[in-house]
């Protein structure tokens, strides 16, 4: 059986397996969904439905995934980390943080799995992100229990204007991220999903561009392992601050490998397609015009 996913499918919250999807509120008889964020607020509930139900994937659906939508449309909360991989800070030309670098994403640039962008410029540029999306809300969460208070990761990218992103002193971060569709997530995978030994604090994560040409090359190539600050330190320093909700998006940072970062530097075009993947969570894709 391959790993079940919680997507949003057209608005209405959704179970995906492969390439078939089951419509909650209809699998449940009501009591979950179709509101996406129905799940997350009841996160050990919804998860008891799941296990304990013998879901008729004989019923479901096959669906495309440009009808995925970004898996919770409000998150009260999206938190983005910066700096957060030794090697991404270096080639930032940035210090070591010694606390989370922590800027938002505002909610109308969130979108699906598989969409198109449109570039604002001509220093667009990509960063492959850990996206953790909290179950049970909570204030001032232990290190050790952090990992108690996620529903599960999805794949994400960070789109960056890095004019708009660097312009002024200081400069600041969130404007130059929150154009249109910069912040696609993937299906949630909930923890319990994840393939047997997978460990969550190391997945590999990539990016893949696509040229017009035809041609493919890998872009980012690492590890969440090397996070500078691990899920559970985000979530433990996060939370020393601000209440965590469920339904909470937090892009975690990206590896190395960014158009910034490369010489000469590079930025996305219109015609090309970029990837994203992580090991047991699955890849989405935008294409740029
Ligand atoms: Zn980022």
């Amino acid at each position: 059986m391959s790993a079940v996913r919680v997507a949003s499918l057209k608005g209405r919250l959704s179970l995906l397996s492969e390439d078939h999807a089951l419509d909650v509120a209809t699998a449940s008889a009501g009591r979950f969904g179709p509101e996406p964020l129905s799940a997350y607020d009841d996160w050990a509930g919804f998860c008891e439905w799941m296990s304990s139900v013998s879901l008729d994937w004989s019923s479901a659906a096959l669906f495309s995934t440009i009808d995925l939508d970004t898996p919770v449309a409000r998150p009260s909360q999206i938190f983005a980390i910066g700096l957060n991989y030794a090697e991404h800070a270096a080639e930032s030309n940035m210090t070591l943080p010694e606390h989370p670098v922590v800027f938002t994403k505002f909610a109308s640039s969130l979108t699906g799995a598989d969409v198109e962008v449109t570039l604002t410029g001509d220093r667009v540029d990509w960063e492959a992100e850990l996206v953790v999306v909290i179950g049970e809300a909570g204030r001032d969460i232990r290190v050790e229990d952090s990992w108690d208070h996620v529903a599960g990761l999805a794949v994400g990218q960070d789109i960056s204007d890095r004019t708009v992103q660097t312009r002024g002193n200081p400069a600041q971060f969130s404007l130059g991220k929150s154009f249109a569709r910069f912040a696609p997530v993937g299906p949630v995978t909930p923890l319990s999903q994840l393939p047997a030994g997978t460990n969550p604090d190391a997945l590999h994560i990539r990016s893949v561009l696509a040229d017009t040409d035809g041609t493919s090359r890998i872009l980012q190539d690492g590890s969440t392992a090397d996070m500078i600050f691990s899920v559970s330190e985000i979530i433990h320093r996060l939370s020393a601050t601000v209440e965590l909700r469920s339904g909470d998006l937090i892009f975690t940072g990206t590896p190395s490998g960014v158009g910034l970062g490369r010489s000469p530097q590079e930025f996305l075009s219109a015609g090309q397609v970029l990837t994203t993947e992580i090991e047991g969570l699955g890849s989405i894709t935008q294409r740029m015009v």
